[in-house]
């Protein structure tokens, strides 16, 4: 689904656009001077995913690089099934997780755990991927007049990235799930949520400047998608909690 001349939103499950798997997040490519390049690929759909770049227009042998935003498998699940279709792409996630996707570590990103609940399915497990670039925060790469520069944002989990992208234009900030459209929050009950790091995260993207929120899940913002992290770091600024997608 074309958003705008550069950016697609060609995956998401059914809390997104149904576009691919049921439990995928929001899966976007962002056409540069130097390829496609996607942020997250979902749990487990991603011929789906291809097959909606192509109808796109995107050529799937062009997509150069992806950008995962954390290790949760509905955002990174896929990506072994990635590495077999594309094995020149480069994968970047944040360091602290590297080793956990590389082993396949079905307890640090807390599936075992989600998947006994029924929130995936009895017969998915996570395969292992060996990633190329482990990120540390302002870690960025540009493509022409497109920058993509990495924020670590703990909080929801351990080794969370939100990818701010400059762009000539009004700027873009692809959030994962640190945070959504009308303010929300993503807190769960697991061992590496941390609401006070999401305080502290949500106010480091207050400082940015962008024009599109681009979440991991739900709806998008294209215009002044800014007012939705504002909107958290005033309640977080007055101590309180913003309202929680679950
Ligand atoms: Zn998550």
């Amino acid at each position: 689904m074309r958003l705008s001349d550069t950016l697609f939103v060609i995956g998401g499950g059914d809390a997104g656009f149904g576009l691919s798997g049921s439990i995928d997040s929001n899966v976007y490519a962002l056409s540069t001077s130097e390829g496609i390049w996607l942020i997250d690929v979902g749990l487990n759909s991603f011929d789906m995913i291809l097959s909606n770049a192509r109808a796109d227009g995107l050529e799937p042998a062009d997509i150069t690089r992806v950008f995962i935003t954390h290790s949760h498998a509905d955002h990174a699940g896929a990506l072994a099934q990635l590495r077999r279709a594309l094995p020149h792409v480069l994968i970047a996630v944040a360091h602290d997780v590297a080793d956990e996707i590389g082993r396949g570590d079905e307890t640090a990103n807390s599936l075992a755990r989600a998947r006994e609940l029924g929130y995936y399915p009895a017969d998915f497990s996570l395969e292992p991927c060996v990633v190329d670039d482990r990120v540390r925060d302002g870690w960025q790469v540009t493509a022409g007049e497109t920058t993509i520069t990495a924020i670590e944002t703990p909080g929801h989990c351990h080794g969370h990235l939100c990818f701010h992208v400059t762009d000539g234009a009004g700027g873009l900030l692809f959030s994962g799930d640190q945070v959504f459209v009308g303010g929300q929050i993503l807190l769960q009950n697991i061992p590496d949520c941390d609401l006070q790091a999401c305080a502290q995260s949500m106010s480091r993207l207050a400082e940015l400047e962008f024009d599109a929120l681009l979440p991991g899940h739900l709806m998008l913002s294209m215009t002044n998608g800014k007012r939705h992290v504002d909107d958290a770091a005033q309640v977080f600024s007055r101590l309180g909690v913003p309202k929680n997608v679950i």
